[in-house]
């Protein structure tokens, strides 16, 4: 069985929702994982942070706008009255519901209410279309079976256990639908996986059914070898491993969610990042076996980086001494990403500042410390185990010419990071691309 996740834009519009039969094929069986409509997310945010601040009428304009659009893309989408009047109904009832949450005390409970909307209206109005045009689809909520627990870590053997159970009871059903992003929370309450945790879904669900293949379809053709916002001539990949995937999505490669390698690679479910508008295109093939020795295979970065030193001498020959700096990390819950040291200093970088200040304040009883924000990681990602050499060197050598702040080799066998100050990102970029590739 394959799982097929399609995102936002692949969504984006009634003749997009019409067009996932294109690549679609309903008598296979498979599990297709949609992303709310493009836009809608952050609707739903925006309207959640309005009743939050009280504010109910800018809710109810933006909730009416966002339902206008609904109203337009119902009336393209469906062909007979009774399929426009269940699409009617149908965001009648969400945009109902968000409306109705004016009147409540506002909490994080209500706001996560709000945020699963999105993702419940597309898969449903693609389950009506189907259901127009005589397609059979069976929706399954994900409410019933995508769950976490109290850390937030999703229960991949209860998934796979609950949707077993789900599934069988379709012996003869091929195509099932369910929704990205949404889950339970272990309250029982409505939660997310976070913004953009749709490609989490779909990886998730294949680690829990042991699926075939997991398909990502966006509107690139595969995960490329630099930023094609900021290089030209970049290429797709074809074949990389679980790990230079999982160091490339998290140091920007903006294509997938960056946890969503995780479950894939635990249960070794092969991911393939495909391009809803290039369906031809052979994408970029995530798997166990897809490293390539004695080469660099790509480059990314990452912006919006802080980076602290923290000097002191009684870093001296002491022991125990990180772990101290790195508790106070640890009671921020704030993740630390690229680290230096030497005998007397340490230096290292986040990307969640909400507890900076008071992170320092309590860092500053251990030395001298300097913040710097603004930063930017790049990542170069290739063969750097142990038996090679003079990687390294290219990498080094291609941004000599730029004030380098934080080296960090040796972490992984195939990551190089090195962070700059974040208006020499560009030009890093370029002559990283330009010499190693
Ligand atoms: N709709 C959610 C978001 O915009 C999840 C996703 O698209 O992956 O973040
Ligand atoms: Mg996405």
């Amino acid at each position: 069985m394959k799982v097929l996740k399609f995102g936002g834009t692949s969504v984006g519009s009634a003749a997009r929702i019409k067009g996932l039969l294109d690549i679609v094929n309903p008598s296979e069986r498979q599990i297709v994982v949609l992303s709310a409509v493009a836009g809608t997310t952050n609707a739903l945010v925006e309207i959640g942070q309005a009743y939050s601040a009280g504010k109910k009428d800018e809710a109810k304009d933006l909730i009416k706008q966002h339902k206008d659009k609904y109203e337009d893309l119902i009336k393209e989408l469906f062909n007979t009255e009774a399929g426009y009047k269940n699409g009617k109904e149908l965001i009648d009832y969400h945009f109902n519901l968000i409306s109705s949450l004016a009147n409540e005390l506002f909490t994080p409970i209500e706001e996560k209410i709000i945020l699963a909307q999105g993702e419940l209206l597309s898969t449903t109005l693609w389950h009506f279309y189907l259901n127009e045009i005589g397609v059979s689809s069976v929706l399954l909520p994900a409410l019933d079976f995508m769950k976490i627990d109290e850390d937030n870590e999703p229960m991949v053997e209860y998934i796979g256990e609950k949707l077993g159970h789900i599934l069988a009871q379709y012996p003869d059903n091929s195509l099932f639908i369910t929704q990205g992003y949404i889950c339970r929370n272990s309250f029982g309450e409505i939660d997310n996986l976070r913004r953009g945790g749709s490609d989490y879904t779909a990886s998730l669900i294949g680690a829990a059914i042991r699926a075939d293949e997991v398909q990502i379809w966006t509107d690139i053709d595969g995960m490329h070898n630099n930023d094609p916002r900021v290089v030209k001539g970049t290429t797709p990949i074809a074949h990389l491993s679980f790990d230079e995937a999982a160091e490339l999505a998290y140091f920007g490669a903006k294509i997938l969610h960056p946890q969503s390698v995780f479950p894939a690679q635990k249960y070794n479910v092969p991911v393939r990042l495909l391009n809803t508008m290039e369906p031809n295109a052979k994408g970029t093939l995530i798997s166990k076996d897809g490293a390539q020795k004695g080469c660099i295979r790509a480059i990314a970065a990452k912006d919006g980086i802080t980076a602290i030193h923290i000097h002191s001498s009684r870093m001296l020959l002491a022991y125990g001494f990180l772990r101290r700096v790195f508790e106070i990390f640890e009671r921020y819950k704030t993740p630390i990403d690229m680290i230096t040291t030497s005998e007397v200093a340490v230096s290292l970088t986040i990307d969640d500042t909400t507890n900076l200040t008071d992170i320092i304040k309590e860092v500053e009883d251990f030395g001298t410390v300097t913040v710097d924000g603004e930063q930017t990681i790049v990542c170069v990602v290739g063969d750097f185990g142990l038996n090679s050499h003079g990687y390294a060197a290219r990498v080094l050598d291609a941004v000599k010419h730029l004030p380098v702040r934080m080296i960090s080799y040796g972490g992984s066998d195939f990551n190089v990071s090195i962070l700059l100050n974040s208006d020499h990102k560009t030009e890093a970029l370029r002559s990283l691309h330009n010499r190693l590739f």
